[in-house]
């Protein structure tokens, strides 16, 4: 089979394409012809080596896959050859007590696909059975390959740990990348007033046509000093910040009192000084989310392509797949980028 993979942990640019035998299965496992896969930031903290464990080499890498049913297990029951399917990315040992208490992305052993596996830059990949869902034939391939782990985190950010309310006020940062876009749809879900940030103008009309109410270029102007404005000194009562040590301190300032504020992805560096004062002294929640659950995935599934569906960039080759990641890292894109195969 086709695949994307590099041998040593030096970027994007170490990426190549080859030749790997498929994968065999075993009799719980369910073999995938992958037509589609999305990026993530994770993807690339993995390839430079910056994921704290070890990658196995050659790796075939990516974790958010899309395609078709390719052979099952004999013990797979709920799919079948030619099934049209998503992976949730999310791997976890299935027998604890937090597994088995529906709390998988708890597990002592839960990890995304692609990391310690090899993952979905290939023709095919091998998952558990558990793992893979169907979806519905109105949901691209390009489209279903955008929601594991964009849309659990964003998911399980506010409707589960941020226990969102309608009528929320809700700060979420980088609006134009694929979890601000994510959030802004399940934001407004609930009827939400979203505040969003971006660092470029061209994405300020595209996010008020997702449904932000407000949106502030954070280059441009003080976030902190808008949000007191357009929430006339209210303040929020969710604050997602997946920025991390740029904009986390000012975050806990835009958090009104008893406010939570969500921490994942941390894509300026996680090292960062926070005032406990605002912590205590407002009574804020800090959730550390780390993906989502099965079970929420199952849930949320439901709501493509009908309440919620993928803000798609662009789509690349795989031949091409050097290229995506370089747009992945320019930051001059609205959404998720996608890599067909
Ligand atoms: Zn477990």
């Amino acid at each position: 089979m086709k695949a994307a993979y590099y041998d040593k942990l030096e970027g994007y640019k170490a990426i190549k394409i080859g030749d790997f035998p498929i994968p065999d299965i075993n009799e719980d496992e369910v073999l995938v012809n992958i037509k589609a896969f999305s990026l993530n930031h994770l993807d690339v903290w993995v390839m430079e080596g910056k994921y704290p464990v070890a990658i196995p080499l050659p790796h075939i890498f990516a974790s958010d896959g899309s395609g078709v049913v390719a052979k099952v297990g004999k013990n797979v029951k709920h799919l079948k050859e030619g099934d049209r399917v998503v992976i949730f990315s999310g791997l976890s040992c299935g027998v604890c007590e937090r597994c088995l208490s529906g709390k998988d992305n708890k597990c002592n052993s839960f990890r995304p696909l692609g990391v310690l596996e090899d993952g979905v830059s290939a023709e095919f990949v091998k998952v558990p059975a558990v793992n893979v869902f169907k979806i519905p034939d109105s949901l691209s391939f390009e489209s279903a390959a955008c929601i594991p782990i964009t849309y659990i985190t964003s998911w399980h950010s506010l409707v589960t740990r941020g226990k969102i309310n309608q009528g929320d006020t809700v700060l979420i940062h980088g609006g134009g990348s694929g979890v601000g876009t994510a959030l802004i749809q399940i934001a407004k879900l609930y009827n939400a007033t979203v505040i969003t940030t971006v660092g470029d103008d061209w994405k300020i009309e595209k996010c008020k046509q997702l449904g932000a109410d407000f949106v502030i270029n954070y280059k441009k102007e003080n976030f902190v000093e808008k949000v007191k404005e357009y929430t006339n000194g209210q303040l929020c009562d969710i604050v997602v910040d997946h920025i991390g040590a740029q904009t986390f301190s000012d975050s806990l300032s835009c958090g009104k009192r008893g406010a939570r504020v969500i921490t994942f992805g941390s894509t300026t560096g996680a090292d960062t000084q926070i005032n406990l004062r605002y912590i205590f002294g407002k009574n804020l929640t800090i959730h550390g989310v780390y993906m989502g659950t099965k079970g929420e995935f199952a849930k949320m599934l439901k709501l493509f392509p009908d309440k919620l569906n993928p803000v798609v960039d662009s789509v690349f080759d795989l031949e091409d797949v050097q290229k995506a990641y370089e747009k992945l890292l320019s930051r001059q894109f609205f959404g998720k980028i996608v890599v067909k195969i």
